[in-house]
């Protein structure tokens, strides 16, 4: 009989669609037993996380894990070489939060384009014809560079060119034939396109390859006045270089989603900029983006115990037998 172990809270209808699984045993955080996550894997089959850390110390007792599902789609708190060592398969939920991240993305845009943060607190001030408003911008024949063509890129390009946004796309591990077959403009070198956007954002996982991706030159390269949006990870951004260009008014403001450390613990001198507007990791948290990553884990690995694998959302397919 499988067990399933819930590490953190998640969305009531995922826990609804674990507890009514056939033959399915489940420990969550509302009836959890008095032990650590570590005890509490002993004898688990499954495992579903939202922010917890999953190390070789969490595994310790994980003496029958089959699979972990990340809810979400980062596992920058997964150490995936040691799961694929242990034969333990990582899943994540990739299509449940994209749109909600897509939106977050444009909204951050026109959150700087119509400088709604001193905007909206001078009028809360009293303030009716509050300064600053002469200096905002339509999104509609800008032009946009989106960084990463994957589940969220591809998105968030749609949005943007539904805004009547001239849409240039970088990710040199998508053919161009398909960006340019998706309707957009496929920039070779990203340094060119940087010099060309007015709005860049970026949509790449962490990696060792993409950490710090967004340093002085990169920022250099960007247009006088160019915004930058950040929904992807904080560790793609030299957040000092960043302050740099913002206090320069090189950029013309940031959008932030994500800071490198998280959760911020103090506030960042950063934050006094009234070009910068930061939401704490929030832009996948809607009701359906939480909901839908909730389903979605628990059908993933109620499914993956069950041997209908869903090769698609598996990270590791190392571990996998080969397809048929
Ligand atoms: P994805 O894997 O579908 O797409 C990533 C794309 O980036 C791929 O097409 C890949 O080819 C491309 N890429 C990789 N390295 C690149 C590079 N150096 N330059 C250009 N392109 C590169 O991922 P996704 O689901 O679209 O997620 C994108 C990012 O959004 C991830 O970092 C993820 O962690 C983050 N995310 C954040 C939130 C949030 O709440 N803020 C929620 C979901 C996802």
């Amino acid at each position: 009989m499988p067990h399933i172990v819930v590490a953190d809270p998640i969305h009531p209808d995922g826990i609804e669609r674990l507890s009514t699984a056939p033959g399915v045993t489940l420990d969550h955080p509302g009836n959890a037993r008095n032990e650590t996550l570590a005890e509490r894997l002993r004898g688990a089959d499954g495992l579903i996380v939202r922010g917890t850390r999953v190390d070789e110390a969490l595994l310790a007792h994980a003496d029958r894990l089959r699979v972990v599902c990340r809810h979400g789609v980062g596992y920058d708190l997964v150490d995936v070489p040691v799961l694929t060592r242990r034969g333990i398969a990582l899943m994540i939920t990739p299509e449940a939060n994209a749109a909600s991240v897509a939106e977050h993305a444009l909204m951050l845009m026109l959150t700087l384009a119509r400088n709604l943060g001193p905007v909206s607190a001078g009028v809360r001030r009293g303030e009716w014809r509050v300064q600053g408003q002469s200096g905002t911008f339509e999104l509609g024949g800008r032009r946009v560079l989106v960084i990463g063509f994957g589940r969220i890129g591809t998105r968030v390009a749609r949005l943007c060119a539904a805004f009547g946004m001239q849409v240039l796309v970088y990710d040199p591990y998508i053919p161009a034939g398909t960006i340019r077959g998706a309707g957009y403009d496929a920039v070779a070198d990203r340094d060119a396109g940087l010099a060309q956007a007015d709005i860049v954002t970026l949509h790449v996982p962490a990696s060792d390859r993409t950490r710090g991706m967004v340093d002085a030159a990169f920022l250099a390269r960007m247009k006088p006045g160019a915004l930058l949006v950040n929904t992807a990870r904080g560790t793609l951004v030299d957040e000092d270089a960043l302050e740099t260009a913002l206090r320069s008014r090189h950029l013309g403001g940031a959008g932030l989603d994500v800071l490198s450390v998280e959760p911020m613990t103090k506030p960042l001198p950063m934050l006094a900029l009234d070009n910068l507007v930061v939401t704490p990791h929030v832009a996948a948290s809607t009701a359906e983006g939480l909901r839908r990553m909730a389903w979605d884990s628990a059908g993933n690995v109620v499914d993956f115990l069950a041997g209908r694998i869903d090769r698609d959302a598996v990270v590791n397919v190392e571990v996998l037998p080969p397809p048929r």
